[in-house]
């Protein structure tokens, strides 16, 4: 099989290896990629955001499968436009991608399937916003409508703060304060079946002990050791499939990769957000573990045929991973800076590696800093202790002038 993922982040370095691990895939191609993608595929210069483009480069490689990594382009049409021109796309349509492009249309599909979630309001005005805060009290919980890469969503008790929030953004959703732990199950769907993979959890927030901004993602861990039993069982049948029973009810039906966001709140599971497409840093955790090769997976979701999957196999490991990201980040990353000790994070024992989200060449081969999330350092282990020590230990070995990380990804569940 002949694949071109699109994308050029972590998540997609991650996709993009365990393609390359998977007998079945004949050629491997990435666009735009990035210097880490570079290694396992052939990376083309691309505009990611432009379905012509990459339709016709699709075309033109003879791709027999697209996989679309981040929500921009599915937002933009990227997959419809893939899937005009005859070619399987791994991706859900423009319209089914507002599952997670618009936080309104998220909320309208789960009151229409009686999915759990956080009470809300849609506002556009100021008074409209103050009225919503008042109602829910603090902690106030204000998300911008639109995408924002993760960091449209504000949550303080500050009441000024969450005002001024509200005041930024066209239109927001303001909802209930869930408390509880979060974890992210991510399910596979041609629009019918739904295929849930093992959960993780991510850590958004920039410093140790979830202080600071919130972030595209610092780090990930699988399994999640403390989840009540029959968790994803009770997710499938509460959440997933009722979401995608009702998307293909409304005549928009989702194929691709459904992310829920949850909270494990003392009233029960809520969902927080949908989103459609592999989670980042989550994907480096899920697919480390995952045994089953993964092309035959994403293309069943394509072709309409995961009910003849086999089940999915995992390994019983762990698998922790650790981003990097440059200074300044997430406010005013610094780029441009080399990046030192690549080759020596994945020697330092049999199971790390380097999953690279910024990071371009040089003219001479220097690997770069290219983005707020350079690096993503992942490492398995038989439990989460294992795999953390080996993460942490390669990312000792990595300099990046003024980098950052975390140093708390997965401590407390392997505790
Ligand atoms: P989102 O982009 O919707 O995932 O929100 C980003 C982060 O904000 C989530 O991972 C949560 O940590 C937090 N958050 C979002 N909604 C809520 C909520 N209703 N209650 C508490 N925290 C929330």
């Amino acid at each position: 099989m002949k694949v071109l993922v699109i994308g050029g982040g972590a998540r997609e370095h991650a996709l993009c290896r365990s393609l390359s691990q998977d007998p079945a895939v004949t050629e491997l191609h990435c666009a735009p990629g990035n210097a880490g993608i570079a290694q396992v595929a052939t990376v083309h210069p691309v505009d990611q955001l432009d379905g012509a483009q990459v339709t016709a480069l699709a075309v033109r490689l003879g791709a027999e499968l697209v996989v679309v990594g981040p929500e921009a382009p599915l937002v933009a049409g990227v997959a419809d436009a893939v899937r005009a021109a005859g070619v399987p796309v791994f991706g859900p349509s423009a319209e089914a991608a507002l599952l997670e492009g618009s936080k309104a249309f998220a909320k309208d599909v789960m009151a229409g399937a009686g999915v759990p979630t956080a009470r809300s309001y849609v506002c556009t005005t100021a008074a409209e916003a103050a009225e919503a805060l008042d109602a829910f009290g603090p902690p106030y919980v204000v998300k911008d409508d639109g995408l924002a890469a993760g960091k449209g969503v504000v949550v303080t008790s500050d009441r000024a703060e969450a005002l001024a929030h509200a005041g930024a953004c066209e239109r927001v959703v303001i909802e209930e304060y869930l408390d509880g732990p979060e974890v992210s199950l991510f399910a596979i769907t041609d629009g019918t079946t739904v295929l849930p993979l093992q959960p993780a959890q991510d850590f958004k927030r920039a410093l140790d002990g979830d202080q600071g901004p919130n972030t595209g993602g610092m780090g990930a861990y699988s399994p999640l050791p403390w989840a009540p039993e029959g968790l994803v069982e009770d997710v499938l049948a509460t959440v997933l499939q009722p979401t995608v029973d009702e998307l293909r009810r409304r005549g928009t039906p989702f194929s691709g990769l459904l992310y829920a966001g949850l909270a494990l709140t003392s009233r029960g599971t809520r969902v927080i957000e949908f989103n459609a497409r592999f989670g980042d840093p989550e994907t480096q955790v899920v697919l480390a573990r995952l045994r089953t090769p993964l092309a035959g997976v994403l293309h069943a979701s394509a072709t309409g045929t995961l009910d003849q999957l086999e089940p999915l196999r995992w390994d019983e490991g762990a698998a922790v991973t650790v981003v990097i990201a440059a200074e300044g980040y997430p406010a005013a990353p610094r780029t441009g800076d080399p990046i030192e000790g690549l080759a020596e994070a994945e020697a330092a024992d049999g199971t790390a590696y380097v999953l690279h989200a910024g990071t371009k060449a040089d003219d001479d081969g220097r690997v770069l800093s290219a983005g707020g999330r350079v690096l993503s350092v992942t490492a398995t282990g038989t439990d989460l202790v294992e795999a953390r020590e080996r993460a942490y230990r390669s990312v000792g070995l990595i300099s990046l002038a003024g980098g950052q990380h975390r140093g708390d990804i997965a401590l407390k569940a392997a505790q």
